[in-house]
């Protein structure tokens, strides 16, 4: 007997027929013998929709009053299985967020969780139920309605299968597994067996959506074996665990990339010890996360400076450069949001040299121009025009001997 927790993405319960079919894996997971704890999603397309109807009330939704109608969503999937479920004489019970004592910071659209209360969730699993809890939500400490950033329904099962010390976390989603790359846009992709968390981290820190980034912290963490496969097939898909010794040490293992990137430049900054903190601070006040920067010396003293920031934080930066350039006396700011990131990375790079240099030439062949460019030990990531960014991922792809057969 194991201790499983099962999560559904949003396409594995986008409608009736798919939550039925997540009621069929569930209850063959629990006939087996294991008790079964269920994470969801709401139904694909549906927190999109809340987002939508909320701007059309509103110029900037009050973020309380969102996160209340951002977890509704996935209210209304843990409510339709756990009915299937019953109807099919199993015994289930869905716990809303708070219910299950999942408690979080007050940062709401983005809060982290600080803890879960475990005792409840395995006091239901002895009584051999099973229990069905929605992903994406919790609850902070004076009882408001919180959620945890898009994709956080990984975050939440991961971080209850810590909780309750499962043996495997299963995520659930519309691809076989992890792949080298996006398999929608490289069809030459291969499915990996296994991967390291470190490398794992790395993939959706840049852009991997597959798994939400702080899902692979709480896995890396606490040592909760990820398995991420389909809700759509019986195969095994990738196994997410430690680093060990017999483990694939491809130079490059994976390309990935992110359209959610901008582009803001600084022209005729003076260069002038204390420019570079006048110009971050405020973005940082304004908990905007900027990524890569860039700094051309000119002649005359003067600096061309470059950075991106996420392409949903793009107004507000260029707005609160426009007026630092006005009190630095930079000559000008421009901006680009026509921009993505596309990277390769692999723990074998550490002790590889001329990854760069290979990366760089691939594009170049294709005439893809590098706007910026930063490294760290096991990744290099290049800004290109948005519109190669596909194009540029299977060059890359190709280029480091990733493609199957
Ligand atoms: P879910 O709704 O199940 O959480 P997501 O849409 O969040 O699913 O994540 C799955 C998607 O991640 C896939 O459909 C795929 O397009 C994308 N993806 C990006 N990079 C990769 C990768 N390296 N391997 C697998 N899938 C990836
Ligand atoms: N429903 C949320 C989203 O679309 C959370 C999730 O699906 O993981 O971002
Ligand atoms: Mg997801």
């Amino acid at each position: 007997m194991s201790l499983i927790v099962q999560k559904y993405g949003g396409t594995s319960v986008a409608d009736i027929d798919r939550i039925r079919n997540v009621a069929m894996r569930v209850s063959k997971t629990f006939d087996e013998g294991n008790k079964v704890v269920v994470v969801l999603s709401a139904m694909s397309g549906v927190t999109d929709a809340l987002i939508k109807m909320a701007n059309q009330v509103a110029y900037a939704p009050d973020k309380r009053e969102l996160d209340v109608l951002l977890t509704t969503g996935e209210q209304t999937t843990v409510a339709l299985l756990a009915m299937m479920l019953k109807g099919m004489n199993y015994s289930a019970i869905s716990l809303l967020g708070y219910q299950a004592e999942i408690l979080t910071d007050s940062d709401f659209g983005n809060a982290r969780i600080a803890g879960i209360g475990a005792r409840r969730i395995k006091e239901l699993l002895d009584e051999k139920m099973i229990v069905i809890i929605p992903g994406f939500q919790g609850s902070d400490q004076n009882g408001n309605l919180t959620t945890l950033g898009r994709g956080g329904s990984d975050t939440s099962a991961v971080a209850i299968a810590a909780a309750i010390k499962a043996d495997m976390c299963e995520i659930y989603t519309d691809v076989d597994g992890v792949f080298t790359a996006d398999p929608n846009i490289c069809k030459k992709a291969r499915k990996l067996d296994r991967i390291s968390y470190d490398e794992m981290l790395e993939m959706s820190s840049l852009g991997a959506k597959v798994l939400q980034i702080r899902s692979v912290e709480f896995a890396k963490k606490y040592d909760v074996p990820v398995h991420l496969r389909s809700s759509f097939s019986l195969e095994e898909g990738t196994m997410v665990v430690n680093e060990n010794s017999d483990m694939e040490r491809l130079v490059v293992s994976g390309v990935t990339h992110s359209k959610n990137e901008a582009r803001i430049t600084l022209k005729k900054v003076p260069d002038q010890p204390g420019i570079a903190a006048k110009i971050f601070t405020p973005v940082a006040d304004a908990g905007i996360l900027v990524d890569m920067i860039i700094q051309n010396t000119r002649a005359e003293g003067m600096t061309d400076l470059t950075f991106t920031v996420p392409k949903s934080d793009y107004k507000k930066a260029l707005e609160i450069e426009k007026k630092v350039a006005g009190e630095i006396g930079a000559e000008a700011v421009i901006g680009d949001e026509n921009v993505a990131k596309v990277s390769v990375t692999g723990v074998g790079m550490k002790n590889h040299s001329g990854v760069a240099a290979r990366m760089f030439s691939a594009l170049a062949k294709e005439n893809i121009n590098i706007m910026l460019i930063s490294t760290s030990e096991i990744r290099i990531s290049c800004v290109v025009e948005e519109k190669y960014a596909e194009l540029a991922v299977r060059v890359l792809h190709t280029e480091f001997g990733l493609d199957k057969e």
